[in-house]
């Protein structure tokens, strides 16, 4: 049976976003209220930027609450929705303060699950692939436990991902809150931090400088690259479906490929002569990721649309205005905007 929710023509919520002002919680706050929904975006600036939502501090719908989720947060008048996006994502920034992380993951989890019941919100996890490990099951349905290394570099954020999905269905059984958990795979585009270390991101910055691309390991290693667009499309249909639908739900782009492969679109989609420096594998480092989405399909009418070059051209042409030194404007991920940047890209690669 296909669930179809139906965001068109939806009321307008009071939604918190915890971790809006991030990479995708900021793209989020932006489609929320673009829908006419009033957003408060809550965030402690650890990874996070002003400037991911600087265009949204003067829209009369939207305010921000400087706040740790590690501390318990109250929130004044009604709240109808909240995403729980608030977590370092990139394995270099969880890692640095790995129990930092674990308490960000569970105990964010906590304060949020107990201001969801407070006010009677439905809330959505922002859970990972990473739930999975270094799968021994390829691709990866919803229905794989996983194989995660409990005492390993990324079982901070691993694990900690994996508690808060217990949490979430643990708060459903016991207290009734309607919950979501989407597992998101990897998940690229503008408003990624320049220095955020996750590959794509490296890639297009390193390009762009003309410095060594840096491929860790052999490069064989695969993972499944989803555009920011689709992926926030779907959490919004995983948000407002039907109740009785909670996850967990893959996000995710299956087409899969390696880390060398993406090393070499980039260079394409740049014209950089760049080239490959391969440094050593991370511990851990899963060795292939690729997400089953039928029931995203089936549940949310969802899949994505955006493929990999047209994602990728997007997401230099926001680079291109960081490495270039100037402030990309809140439509940098524009078709317009993409034929502006491409300007400066060639500008940056004449003077070289
Ligand atoms: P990001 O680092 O850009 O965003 C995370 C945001 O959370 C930042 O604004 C950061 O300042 C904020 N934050 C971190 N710790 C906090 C705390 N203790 N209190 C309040 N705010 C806090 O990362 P992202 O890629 O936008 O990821 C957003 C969410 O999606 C994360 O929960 C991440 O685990 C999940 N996710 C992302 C991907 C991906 O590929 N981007 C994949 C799987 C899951
Ligand atoms: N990676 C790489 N070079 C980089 C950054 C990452 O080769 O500069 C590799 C990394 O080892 C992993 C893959 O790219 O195999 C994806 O890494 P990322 O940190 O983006 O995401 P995750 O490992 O969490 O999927």
């Amino acid at each position: 049976m296909t669930i179809r929710s139906s965001i068109s023509s939806r009321p307008s919520h009071r939604t918190l976003v915890a971790g809006g002002a991030g990479f995708i919680g900021s793209h989020v706050c932006d489609t929320l209220l673009r829908r006419g929904d009033t957003v408060i975006c809550v965030d402690n600036l650890h990874t996070g930027s002003q400037r991911n939502i600087r265009p949204l501090l003067n829209h009369p719908n939207f305010s921000f609450l400087a706040h740790d989720v590690r501390e318990p947060l109250e929130i004044e008048g009604r709240l109808d929705r909240i995403y729980n996006l608030a977590c370092p994502a990139s394995p270099p920034h969880y890692q640095q303060d790995p129990i930092g992380t674990m308490k960000t993951c569970v105990l964010g989890m906590l304060h949020l699950l107990e201001l969801a019941r407070a006010k009677s919100a439905r809330i959505l996890q922002a859970s990972t692939s990473e739930v999975y490990g270094d799968p021994e099951m390829h691709p990866q349905p919803e229905n794989y436990v996983g194989h995660v290394n409990t005492i390993g570099p990324r079982a901070c954020y691993d694990e900690g991902k994996r508690a808060a999905e217990t949490l979430m269905f643990d708060a459903q059984r016991m207290h009734g809150l309607e919950i979501k958990v989407a597992r998101i795979f990897n998940t690229y585009g503008p408003r990624m931090h320049e220095n955020d270390g996750r590959v794509v991101s490296n890639f297009i910055v390193q390009a762009l400088r003309g410095a060594p691309i840096t491929i860790y390991g052999s490069g064989s290693q695969t993972r499944s690259f989803c555009f920011v667009d689709d992926l926030v499309r779907g959490l919004e249909k995983l948000m407002e479906s039907p109740a009785e639908v909670t996850g967990p739900v893959n996000l995710g782009n299956p087409h899969e490929m390696t880390i060398e492969a993406i090393a070499r679109e980039v260079l394409t989609c740049t014209r950089s002569a760049s080239t490959l420096e391969f440094k050593p594998l991370p511990v851990d480092d899963p060795k292939r990721r690729k997400p089953v989405i039928s029931t995203a399909e089936q549940l949310l009418d969802w899949r994505p649309r955006v493929a990999l070059r047209e994602g990728l051209e997007s997401t230099i042409a926001y680079f291109a205005l960081e490495v270039a030194g100037r402030e990309p404007s809140a439509d940098s991920h524009t078709a317009g905007a993409v034929r502006r940047e491409r300007s400066v890209r060639l500008t940056l690669a004449r003077s070289k």
